[in-house]
Order: structure tokens, then C-alpha cells, then sequence
């Protein structure tokens, strides 16, 4: 059989070649013959061979079955699903890894084919031209190949498609463990023999005669840990670890003892994974003593058949049974050990359809889900989330809505802070409020981008609320001074001449200071007299021009026209004095702006001025202030309405991010004076999420 799939194999990729260069069927004969150090049974030896033949030449699975058998048709129908799940773009999304995770667990030699398919892959990865392509397989055999081989134990193909990844996905960091790695070697390799040799004799002269080795770590575990923890490797422990294998079950005890006595066992490093073996049936005491001078020693203890589970996995029980060789489960169970599928099989299942939380728990410890979070809504509903998620990410991925209103939340039955990371198996239930007023942190509350953005959006609905607020409350004031109403009035030619959208945007235009409400009123009634504007204003606004004598008196230049300085923007109230240029034209400063400085000395310039009492009482003018406030939904609304309380008029706002706490805003207001915008300065001084009011000086 093995010869007639070997024929059939090479005559059906015919010419075809790899990428490398070599004729294509040389790939199914090296994986054959991967499975052959495993001594796995015919039947996935002949699988292998044919494993890309449906997915690579127009054989079907029915040539395959007439051929070979239906043994061999389904194993190598099973290979080519996975092939093509390979092949679609998102192998880790949730859906793809389900079918998946299904398609493997029906067979455990369908899986054993694939990992060594995977294995010469990566071996040959360097010929693949594409550097993006080349990432995607090693990314994926790192996050999904990897961690199905540790979790049917196949621990040599797991630590070689591991190496093999790292090397291509982060050679420097490699290349940089491996020069330490030779330096420590170079120190210390002599203490590995001289540890090893004296964990033998002490175990010797206990009459209990062991095979004992150090072990180099994998470059990629170390690199593991190093993330896990910041911390350097410079021990004997952190690169070597020592195997003790002796005969028997009770003689691993025995010789824990032994070991134990003789060097004093580093706490909390102790486990016993023969009383209580791993899901992948890997047995084996692991103990760090401080031995030989002092030196950190890590040891595994275990028997030979222990140690073969430890390596190979499944592929350990492969056996004779029935006339035939093959996978012997029964055995495998017999020896204590589990069916490595059930916990696959399972997740399926959980997967599937919700199932109970205390088995999830169990299943997501699988090491491939190690970056996910699988939590329950209280009607036990299956959320995954990336880990690290908190409770606003769990609302969100429910719905927008249930996000938006998230006041609290209930972690299994018990009130805890919206900062609580969640945990598998966690039961989440959502505590919702009418409207909820974000807290100021939300983005140290979030991780998904979904329930960031989504804050984003609300953030920015509730302000525009605020700003629309505003708009009609000043539109109407307006309306009211000039003897008007709002009610029932069409704004329809005030939204054409601004091109606004709607009454909602006008308004929001209006409260941002892009339109004046005089503007609104004037568009709406464009035959208001005097009187009723200037009821409307109420107040003259301080201009530049001859007007402005009207409100500054002294040594002014018959004729002279007066300017406002833009930068310190004097109002009533200040102390100002005036400079008068070449053309006689005289610039108003407040005493002490900065632009000042360039007159000192130049005395002939200066003039003295003062406010009249026209400007004192009748006047408005234009100031502006710089805030910085909390970071909060409803702060501006808080504001703005400080300001209007004060008799302030926002005619311009604008917000500009400092941090992710607080933001500084810029105030553009009419005021009447100087104590006026010192009364609304000091009003917003008061109010709590306002940290800082400065006058700006532009
Ligand atoms: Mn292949």
C-alpha cells in the first residue's frame, strides 16, 4: 500500500514543483517520513503521501477511496479541509478557528498529518519569495500549530515549529538569546556536567540508579519568559533544566526525596504532574533546588514511558491492537492517560453551544485562546473578548446601545468597578442607567476598539446636544429683546443663507459662534429698524474706527483714528494707554501687553487714555479665556451655562485635546466690562471639573 500511494503520490503532482525548486512530490515524502519517527500506523503514513494530492491535482476523494480505501479517503479529506481553512484569509477568527478545531478533532491522525505538513513547511519557509506571506505562515504556526502540538502533547514538533517561527517572525531577538546563550554556555557548561554528574551519584548511593541529563532551553522559550517577566537570564536554572529518568512511578517519589534531602527545594516551585498529569497526559515532578554551590537547579523527574509521553505525545500510543497498528486510546487510558481529543472535542462543543461555565474555564486554558476571554451574560450567552477586556467592552460587544447606558456592572453576582478585568467563566451582567454620563477615564476602561469608538460617537452626540442647547436659548433671547418669537417661526431662509441643514444645525452653528443670533434675526426680519436692533444688542460693541471715540477719551490727535490692540483686546475697565504712529492713528493697549515693550523710551508716543462713561455703561466688547476642563460629557453643557447664568455671551468655542483627562478650551465671549468677565472668570473657577481660567491674550 505504502508503495502504491508513493507511485500514485509522484505520478499525480507529475512536474509540479516547490517553491525551493524541487519537484513537488519530494514535500509528501518528507512528511511520510516525519510520521515514520513517530511510527504512526499505515494508514496515516499513505495519508501523508496523498495529503495534497484532492487540493493540489484533479484527484477526487472518491479515486482516492476506490484506490486506497475509505480509511485513507476521509484521513486525507480531513487534511484538505484544513488546507483550504488555510487558505482563507482569517484563519484566527472565531468561525474559521471553530471548523477548524471540529475538523481535527474527528481524528487525531488527521491532525499529526497536518503538523508534520506544517513542520516541513516551515522548514522550507525560506523559499517562499514573499516576506508577507512568509510572516502569515509563521505567525500562524506560532498562534495555532504550536499550541495544537503541545495540546496533543507532541512536544518535539511543538519546540521545533516554534524555533522555526521565531526565527523568521523576530531574528534579532533570537539571534541576541542565542550569542547570551553562548557566552553562558561558555561559563558555565562545565557546571552542567558536574551538576548532572552529582544529581547521579547522591541518587546512586540511594540505590536508585537514574539516567541524568541537562537540557539547553529553547531560544523561544526563553524569549517567552523574558515577555512574561522583565527579567534577565544569567542563571544556570533560566537556560539548563535537568531530566532525571528513573524506572518506576514509585522510584520518581523515591528519588524526589532523595533530591529534596540533599539540597533545600525552592517553595512554590515544586509540582507533581504524576498524581495530576497535564491535559495533554504529560507526567513528570518538577522541583527547583538550590544545589552545588549555590546554583539554582531545575529538575524534571520521570520514568522512560513518561518520558516518551513528554516528547511524543499521542504518538507514544501508537500500538499493535487487533492485527492492526494504530492509535490505541484504550491503552493510552489504560497507562492513565486521556483521549487528547475529548478536551478538543469539547471546546467544540462549548463552543457550540454555550455550555456550562466550569468546563470553559477548563477548555479555554488551551493554550491557543491564551489571548482571549471568554465570559457569560447572566442568560449564559458566550462573549469572547481579547484578555484584559473590562465590562465596557463586554456592553459593547452586546450592543451599542446596552454600551452607551453602562452605569456598572455585576461580575458574577457581585458590584465591581468598571476597572475590573475580566476573567474566564466570569458571568457579566450589565447595570443600566437612564442616560450614563461617561466617566472622564472611560479610555483606561476600554480595550475593544468597538466600545472605543463608540464612546467616541456618544461623547460627540452629547456635545452637540450641549452646543444646539446653547444656540436656541441665545437665538431666542435675541428674538425676545427685538419684541420677536421663535414659536412657530420658519427659520427656512436663515438655513438657506447659511446653508445649514437644519434647525438642530443652525443652532449648533449659532452655540459654536459660528452665527451670530443677531444675524439669525436680522435674516429673519431684514426691515428691523434701529430701535429694535439696538433693543436686541442692547449694548454698542466696541469697534475700531472714528466710532471708537465714542468710548475712549484723553490725549487723543484731533481726527485720529483709534484701533483696538488685537493681542491684549482691552475692555472697559482695564487700565489702557494709547500709542500714536506716523499717520496719527492711535492704538488702544492695555497697560501692561507685552507689545508695549518696543515703545519703552519713546515717550513722545505714549498717550494717556481713558474709558468714557459711554463705554463704562453701554458698551460690549469681545474677550476670550483659556480653560482647561475635565474630560467629560456634560462639562460643556455645565459651562456654558455659567456663562449664560453670568450674563456672558458665547460667541465662540473651541476645544483642543491636552491629555486624555483634561482639554483646553478656548472662550471667545461678550462682556460688558472687565469686572463682568472677572464675575464669569471666577463662576467657572468654582465649578468643580474646571481646573484652570486664564484671559487669553492672543
Ligand atoms: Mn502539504
Amino acid at each position: 500500500m505504502l508503495n502504491r500511494a508513493y507511485v500514485y503520490a509522484m505520478r499525480m503532482h507529475g512536474a509540479q514543483l516547490r517553491a525551493s525548486g524541487d519537484p513537488y512530490y519530494a514535500h509528501p515524502i518528507e512528511v511520510a517520513g516525519i510520521l515514520t519517527e513517530y511510527r504512526l500506523d499505515t494508514a496515516s503514513i499513505v495519508t501523508a503521501l496523498l495529503h495534497d494530492v484532492i487540493e493540489d491535482t484533479p484527484v477526487t476523494r472518491t479515486e482516492i477511496a476506490e484506490l486506497f480505501g475509505d480509511e485513507v479517503a476521509d484521513l486525507v479529506d480531513g487534511v484538505t479541509k484544513l488546507s483550504k481553512l488555510e487558505l482563507a484569509e482569517h484563519m484566527r477568527q472565531a468561525e474559521n478557528l471553530r471548523k477548524f478545531i471540529l475538523a481535527i478533532s474527528k481524528d487525531v491522525r488527521v491532525l499529526m498529518v497536518k503538523l508534520a505538513d506544517r513542520l516541513h513547511n516551515m522548514r522550507t519557509l525560506g523559499f517562499i519569495k514573499s516576506p508577507a506571506k512568509r510572516e502569515r505562515i509563521a505567525r500562524e504556526t506560532l498562534d495555532i500549530y504550536a499550541p495544537l502540538a503541545r495540546n496533543i502533547g507532541v512536544h518535539r514538533i511543538c519546540a521545533e515549529l516554534e524555533e522555526l517561527a521565531f526565527e523568521h517572525l523576530n531574528p534579532v531577538a533570537r539571534n541576541a538569546i542565542i550569542r547570551r546563550l553562548e557566552a553562558l554556555r561558555a561559563e558555565q557548561g562545565g557546571a552542567v556536567a558536574m551538576v548532572s554528574h552529582e544529581i547521579a551519584a547522591k541518587l546512586e548511593a540511594a540505590q536508585l540508579p537514574a539516567r541524568v541529563y541537562g537540557r539547553e532551553k529553547q531560544p523561544y522559550s526563553i524569549w517567552r519568559k523574558l515577555q512574561r517577566k522583565s527579567i534577565g537570564f544569567s542563571q544556570l536554572s533560566d537556560i539548563y533544566a535537568f531530566r532525571v529518568i528513573v524506572d518506576s512511578e514509585a522510584d520518581c517519589y523515591r528519588a524526589l526525596g532523595v533530591i529534596h534531602r540533599a539540597w533545600a527545594c525552592v517553595p512554590e516551585r515544586f509540582k507533581d504532574f504524576i498524581s495530576t498529569p497535564k491535559r495533554n497526559n504529560y507526567r513528570s515532578l518538577h522541583t527547583t533546588v538550590v544545589g552545588p554551590k549555590g546554583m539554582r537547579i531545575e529538575m524534571q523527574i520521570r520514568t522512560e514511558t513518561m518520558d516518551r509521553v513528554a516528547e511524543e505525545g499521542v504518538a507514544a500510543h501508537w500500538r499493535y491492537k487487533d492485527r492492526s497498528y494504530g492509535f490505541d486510546a484504550e491503552g493510552m487510558e489504560a497507562a492513565g492517560g486521556r483521549d487528547p481529543l475529548a478536551n478538543l472535542r469539547q471546546l467544540v462543543q462549548v463552543l457550540e453551544h454555550g455550555g456550562d461555565s466550569e468546563e470553559l474555564v477548563e477548555h479555554a486554558k488551551l493554550e491557543m485562546f491564551l489571548d482571549q476571554v471568554f465570559v457569560f451574560t447572566p442568560k449564559g450567552k458566550l462573549i469572547s473578548l481579547p484578555s484584559g477586556a473590562m465590562p465596557l467592552d463586554f456592553a459593547y460587544a452586546l450592543h451599542t446601545d446596552i454600551g452607551d447606558a453602562t452605569i456598572g456592572a455585576k461580575i458574577n453576582g457581585e458590584l465591581k468597578p468598571l476597572r475590573t478585568t475580566l476573567h474566564n467563566g466570569d458571568v457579566v451582567e450589565v447595570i443600566r442607567g437612564a442616560k450614563a454620563a461617561m466617566p472622564a477615564d472611560w479610555r483606561s476602561l476600554t480595550i475593544t476598539g468597538r466600545a472605543r469608538s463608540a464612546i467616541r460617537r456618544a461623547i460627540r452626540q452629547t456635545e452637540k446636544d450641549e452646543f444646539q442647547r446653547l444656540g436656541r436659548a441665545t437665538v431666542d433671547q435675541t428674538f425676545q429683546r427685538a419684541g420677536k418669537s421663535l414659536k412657530g417661526l420658519s427659520l427656512r431662509p436663515v438655513l438657506e443663507r447659511f446653508a445649514t441643514a437644519s434647525d438642530d444645525d443652525l443652532f449648533d452653528a449659532v452655540g459654536r459662534g459660528r452665527i451670530t443670533p443677531m444675524q439669525v434675526l436680522e435674516t429673519v426680519y431684514p426691515g428691523l429698524g434701529d430701535d429694535e436692533k439696538a433693543a436686541a444688542s442692547e449694548r454698542q460693541r466696541i469697534g475700531d474706527g472714528k466710532g471708537a471715540r465714542l468710548f475712549v477719551r484723553g490725549e487723543l490727535p484731533a481726527n485720529a483714528t483709534l484701533h483696538f490692540c488685537p493681542h491684549c483686546r482691552p475692555i472697559p475697565g482695564d487700565r489702557i494707554v494709547g500709542i500714536v504712529d506716523e499717520v496719527k492713528d492711535v492704538t488702544v493697549h492695555v497697560i501692561d501687553c507685552v507689545l508695549l515693550e518696543a515703545f519703552e523710551g519713546g515717550g513722545e508716543v505714549w498717550r494717556d487714555l481713558q474709558w468714557t462713561s459711554e463705554a463704562e455703561k453701554h458698551s460690549i466688547s469681545n474677550a476670550k479665556l483659556t480653560a482647561t476642563i475635565g474630560d467629560a460629557p456634560g462639562v460643556l453643557g455645565q459651562v456654558c451655562t455659567i456663562i449664560g447664568e453670568a450674563g456672558g455671551n458665547i460667541v465662540g468655542l473651541s476645544m483642543h485635546h491636552r491629555h486624555a483627562q483634561f482639554f483646553d478650551t478656548d472662550i471667545e465671549l461678550e462682556v460688558r466690562d472687565l469686572r463682568h468677565l472677572t464675575n464669569i472668570a471666577a463662576a467657572l473657577r468654582a465649578c468643580p471639573t474646571v481646573e484652570t481660567v486664564e484671559r487669553a491674550r492672543d
